[in-house]
């Protein structure tokens, strides 16, 4: 069977939430009706989701969010699912702050706190869009979904579609570390590993969706995985006493994670839920993989050419040829903000050293956010009364550590002083 996703498909009422309006066309602004399955729209573009804020304003109040469970589903009202729709939900908790006090110390920033992402379903901030994405997908009667990962976005889609009883194809690079690759197939994903980059995942994808009937949850292919983002940047608002910090550093691979944001804050200026300016947006990447940044620091609109030689492992921010590249461009401009490229070797040293002085085990993506704001922080674009915040995008249980290698013999006696 053939699950078409594009504009032809026909209508479920009720699937979108009375505040959804339309969908438009992120390149041309064309509008597309709600309550329909879409994918991208007819100019191959990524489709945003829009909603009536001033109804949603009038609907719901930081009191009434206040009062309600410490989980994402307390901002139903700016997520697309309709009253009647059966959130997928796997339990997902609004994610602690921590205060990194050795790191404010070293680079004499006051204010430095992680948002730890580490804490959700399948240990990244994956399962925010999954959940909300899958959610949409099962109210629109999708039954296979396909997706190229880094990895992930596979464990986090893979979990969320067993628990909607929708199958799932993942296809990651053959080097995935081995925990996330066993965690897909684990969730009961078809799951492959390929000989290449996520850009041979995404053409094996292309190639599958009409003879296989996928759905096709690419990143940016479907319109809902950035909605669900989206309450990663309504937690810090509220987090911060919606009154956003002055600096966002994210670990940025395909950029969903900066656009959800960057969309979000907007959406809550446009309801006066926050005032004055909005934060200054930072891609992280590498400088073994960095196509935005360098795209940024040449002034473009547009990531034109994909990054031609990727040697960083740093599986998060491993993407050659973003799809979503404008968009992202587009938010570090309009907030001022900029790029970094950090290094792989300073990267790991510094989750290493972070894990050891903080007590706090970062993933590798989020080193990389220690290591460009301490970058920044000497280049000036970072001053000292800054208030920065900083996203640990996955649980370093995730990425490998170092082996441990000490043992003792039982029956032996032990020197003690020598432990
Ligand atoms: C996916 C991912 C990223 C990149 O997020 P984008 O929204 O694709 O930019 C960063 N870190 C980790 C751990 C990830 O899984």
């Amino acid at each position: 069977m053939t699950i078409p996703t594009g504009s032809q498909n026909s209508p479920r009422p009720g699937a979108h939430s009375a505040f959804v309006t339309h969908l438009e066309c992120s390149k041309t602004g064309q509008h597309y009706p709600k309550d329909t399955l879409l994918g991208m729209s007819d100019d191959g573009a990524p489709l945003i989701v829009r909603y009536d804020l001033d109804a949603l304003g009038k609907a719901v109040t930081k009191d009434i969010v206040a009062a309600r469970p410490p989980d994402m589903w307390r901002y139903r009202e700016f997520l697309p699912l309709g009253d009647d729709i059966e959130a997928i939900s796997l339990g997902e908790p609004m994610t602690p702050l921590v205060r990194l006090p050795t790191v404010e110390k070293r680079l004499g920033v006051a204010d430095i706190l992680v948002k730890d992402e580490g804490r959700l379903p399948t240990g990244s901030f994956k399962g925010r869009g999954m959940s909300v994405a899958v959610s949409m997908a099962k109210a629109f009667g999708v039954t296979r979904i396909a997706i190229p990962t880094a990895g992930n976005a596979g464990s986090g889609l893979a979990a969320y579609a067993t628990r909607a009883g929708i199958e799932s194809f993942v296809f990651t690079p053959a080097d995935t570390p081995e925990i996330t690759a066993s965690e897909i197939a684990f969730h009961g994903a078809k799951a492959w590993r390929v000989d290449g980059f996520v850009g041979d995942c995404a053409k094996i994808v292309d190639d599958g969706t009409d003879v296989m009937g996928w759905c096709d949850f690419t990143t940016l292919k479907e319109p809902y995985r950035v909605e669900g983002k989206k309450t990663m940047g309504l937690e810090l608002a509220e987090q911060y006493g919606w009154n956003l910090p002055d600096v966002i550093f994210f670990p940025t691979g395909g950029g969903v994670c900066l656009i959800a944001m960057w969309k979000v804050f907007n959406e809550l200026k446009e309801m006066g839920w926050i005032t004055g300016p909005l934060p200054r947006m930072a891609a992280v990447q590498s400088t073994g993989c960095g196509p935005i940044v360098r795209a940024f620091n040449a002034g473009a609109r547009d990531v034109v050419a994909p990054w031609e030689n990727v040697t960083t492992n740093v599986h998060g921010v491993r993407v050659p040829s973003p799809l979503g590249g404008t968009m992202v461009l587009d938010v570090l401009y309009e907030s001022n903000g900029f790029g970094t490229a950090v290094d792989d070797d300073a990267v790991h040293a510094a989750r290493a050293k972070i894990c050891a002085e903080e007590g706090f085990h970062m993933c590798p993506e989020g080193a990389a956010c220690v290591v460009a704001l301490e970058m920044e922080r000497a280049s000036g674009r970072v001053g000292p009364g800054d208030r920065v915040a900083l996203f640990n995008s996955a649980s370093g249980l995730k990425s490998p550590m170092p082996p441990m290698t000490n043992f003792l013999e039982p029956g032996k006696a032990v020197d003690f002083s020598a432990l």
